[in-house]
């Protein structure tokens, strides 16, 4: 029976694909116990595929997921969890910025008997200001706003038992903020802590405009408050507004300067319109997510799977 498997998501990443391997492979090989590297290649237009194939063929713990295209990180993440078989599932990233050598400190909590080891960044290194800024604030803003209790700081490299990744697998939400649903669901959970290296090679594959959507995703699966901000901000003006007709009615009825009115009346409505238009883009983020669910579609299409056909290797272990 596999113990361990390890979920790697790849996108274009064929200049660190085979170094991750190796260390990987060097980690693992010290447990002494049966394993499976998964790697999902999520639509790569690289080498990438090829070069895990080639991985695949020659070391019979190694499976490839190709996805049909580019489905994100997070589905990948999900694909390698759904076809995971091992009794506790890693989660890491593949360029090395999660040290896999602490995998083995996750695994010694496992065996404590947690059934979540999430890794907990102390430190972020060679990432840019802005990146380290915004994800900072990010963390603390998601967690003021929601009540499940996500840790901050915290990515996808974890360790999650079978039973938490049985369950996960059986959520079928759309945009999937994983890191949050691993807490939703509960269970024992620790943290131990690491220093985020910096990326072995190439360019981070998230750029701003997936940043926004993962944040935005985040957010809106996990709370209500950007809706009830319409409400606050609805009453807020609502008021406003009503003094403000008490200063118009008071003005028309007891001086004669009505007429002079175009700069603030120009000012109400656009500041009004704004605020409308903000509203409705809150509640539209929500509403494409519920089309979404509404749909019904898979989260994820599977091109071809590797290496899955190469049995139980227990018996030799
Ligand atoms: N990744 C993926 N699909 C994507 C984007 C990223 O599978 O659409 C993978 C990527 O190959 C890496 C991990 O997700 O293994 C994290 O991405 P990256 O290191 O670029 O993000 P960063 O660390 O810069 O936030
Ligand atoms: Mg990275």
């Amino acid at each position: 029976m596999i113990r361990y498997s390890i979920v790697v998501p790849v996108f274009n990443e064929e200049l660190v694909v085979e170094e991750s391997y190796k260390r990987l492979k060097q980690v693992m090989d010290t447990t002494n116990e049966p394993y499976e590297l998964i790697f999902v290649n999520d639509g790569s237009r690289d080498k990438t595929p090829e070069i895990v194939a080639k991985i695949c063929e020659n070391d019979k713990n190694v499976r490839l997921i190709n996805f049909s295209r580019n489905f994100g990180h997070q589905t990948a993440i999900t694909a390698g969890m759904d076809n995971s078989s091992g009794q506790a599932v890693v989660v890491i990233d593949a360029d090395l910025q999660d040290p896999p050598e602490v995998i083995l400190q996750m695994i010694e909590k496992w065996k404590e008997g947690y059934d979540v080891v999430y890794g907990q960044r102390l430190k972020r290194k060679g990432e840019t200001f802005f990146k380290k800024v915004t994800a900072k604030m990010f963390y603390r803003l998601l967690s003021s706003m929601t009540s499940v209790d996500i840790p901050v700081d915290t990515g996808d490299f974890r360790l999650i038992d079978r039973k938490v990744c049985d369950v996960m697998s059986s959520l079928t939400e759309q945009n999937r903020y994983v890191r949050g649903l691993v807490s939703w669901v509960g269970f024992r959970q620790t943290a131990v802590t690491y220093v985020r290296d910096e990326r072995f090679a190439g360019e981070t594959k998230y750029p701003l405009k997936k940043m926004l959507k993962f944040a935005m995703d985040g957010i809106t699966t996990f709370s209500y408050k950007p809706l009830k901000l319409s409400t606050y901000v609805g009453f807020l003006v609502a008021g406003a507004s009503f003094i403000y007709l008490l200063v118009v009615i008071c003005l028309r009825l007891f001086t004669d300067a009505t007429v002079a009115g175009w700069a603030s009346t120009l000012a109400v409505s656009l500041i009004f319109n704004g605020v409308i238009l903000m509203m409705l883009g809150i509640i539209g983020e929500y509403i494409g997510r519920i089309y979404d669910e509404a749909k019904g579609r898979p989260l994820y299409i599977i091109r071809e799977k590797l290496g899955f056909d190469k049995g139980d290797d227990s018996a030799e272990k």
